[in-house]
């Protein structure tokens, strides 16, 4: 039986079929990526693509809403379970719109925020220079101390009292080490400040109680809800009941029309296979996964930020090998290992050709890969370091690449569902 896709749309449909053997013939390491189960790409792909649902449950401008305000209560009651909030919207379309959300339910435009600078490992939307975070709001950056790698919380204090901002922003989308979201609180209260934090990479780490949350210390969280949580691409926010109507407003009329009810219905499917203990062993082992290739790199002679790492991600310091960031992830990307290039922080190099390497392990443990197949990616990345203008090289490790990922098929996952939903 050829599927509909294929009848109706065979360019289409032979493009899915070349980006699903891209994505189970290569190593993963891009650390905001990730599989999800069948589950949830079935949700996804569900008629909950045909419905309008503008408003919140009960309280909706389109009639039909028996069964979708059955499942955006769902949605929101498993959220606030997994992650122990008062309060979640699960309507943001995604992680930067709920960061602007998170905003301005709680300042005004031209008020001042603070976040962490983007080449330092923070994200476009805590307030980056081309981001309209930046235009809306007068913004603020903390930096890393470039010496140690890590979060400098008395200067961050210090540049919070001298500019007063009225966001504190905690949150990372390349930070190795535990973020103390307690002294972001307090530093935040210390100032006036509400504090907002933005644990899109590391929510699923959060979920499984690997990493600290930022809940009882935030006014907002907002996360995404494809990386390290392994659900559909979309963005959430969770917030203490006094803001919660300020909250809903911001996302539904503030910023957003029509929520994505196929998006939020696949968010509820993740979010019940969060609420488990293969989630939690999943979560430990994307840690110990990255230790194991952290630890291996540093054998291999890479410098990485801060030295280590504590959660699903690394940084590589390429400075002392010579090569720029993005001519290794080329060469990488060749041998079918995909990354990122990344400025490091105290970065000379420009940000469109940085000196860094961002790694991360979520997508190889969902595969299955454990501490062996982690320090056997690192004896592949020297491999193509040491070679890296030798083509015949990069061609053979590709091969060893690929036979890897033969001895760890994707699971659940799949693509293009036949009528029986399963793989083709
Ligand atoms: C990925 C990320 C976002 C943005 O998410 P999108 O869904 O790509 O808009 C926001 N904040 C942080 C810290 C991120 O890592």
């Amino acid at each position: 039986m050829r599927t509909a896709l294929e009848q109706y749309d065979p360019q289409i449909y032979e493009l899915i079929r070349q980006e699903e053997a891209r994505q189970s013939g290569s190593i993963r390491l891009i650390p905001s990526e990730n599989y999800v189960s069948r589950a949830v790409m079935m949700a996804t792909s569900s008629c909950l693509t045909n419905k309008y649902a503008e408003g919140y449950p009960g309280k909706r401008y389109y009639e039909g809403q028996q069964v979708t305000d059955l499942i955006e209560k769902v949605a929101q009651d498993r959220a606030k379970k997994v992650f122990k909030a008062d309060h979640a919207n699960v309507q943001p379309y995604s992680g930067s719109v709920a960061n602007l959300a998170a905003y301005a339910a709680l300042i005004q435009p031209h008020d001042t925020i603070m976040g962490m600078s983007l080449v330092h490992g923070g994200h476009l939307t805590h307030g980056w220079k081309v981001s309209l975070t930046s235009k809306f709001f007068n913004s603020v950056s903390y930096e890393i101390n470039t010496e140690t790698g890590r979060l400098d919380y008395d200067k961050i204090r210090d540049l919070a009292k001298k500019h007063h901002p009225k966001i504190l922003i905690s949150g990372a989308t390349a930070y190795p080490r535990t973020i103390d979201f307690e002294i972001f609180g307090q530093i935040a209260k210390e100032v006036g400040a509400y504090h907002v934090s933005d644990i899109a990479h590391i929510a699923g780490l959060v979920v499984a109680g690997i990493h600290k949350s930022p809940v009882p210390y935030a006014d907002i969280v907002s996360t995404t809800t494809h990386k390290t949580l392994r659900g559909p691409r979309g963005g959430m926010l969770l917030c203490r009941a006094e803001h919660a109507d300020k909250v809903d407003r911001a996302v539904f009329p503030g910023l957003q029309g029509g929520p994505h009810m196929h998006t939020l219905t696949a968010i509820a499917v993740a979010l019940a296979e969060a609420d488990t203990p293969e989630f939690v062993a999943y979560a430990k082992q994307i840690v110990k996964n990255a230790k194991a290739l952290a630890e291996k790199l540093l054998e291999y002679g890479f410098n990485l930020v801060s030295g280590g790492t504590d959660n699903h991600l690394m940084l590589i310091d390429l400075r002392n090998k010579g090569i720029p960031g993005k001519k290794l992830a080329k060469a990488l990307d060749r041998a079918r290992i995909v990354t990122n290039y990344n400025t490091i922080p105290g970065d000379t190099a420009p940000p469109f050709n940085p000196s860094g390497l961002r790694l991360g392990t979520p997508a190889i443990t969902t595969r299955g890969f454990k501490e062996p197949e982690a320090q056997q990616i690192a004896a592949f990345i020297h491999r193509v370091t040491e070679n890296i203008d030798k083509e015949s090289v990069i061609e053979e490790v590709g091969k060893e690449v690929l036979l890897l990922c033969s001895q760890f098929p994707v699971p659940e996952h799949f693509i293009i569902p036949n009528r029986n939903g399963g793989r083709q």
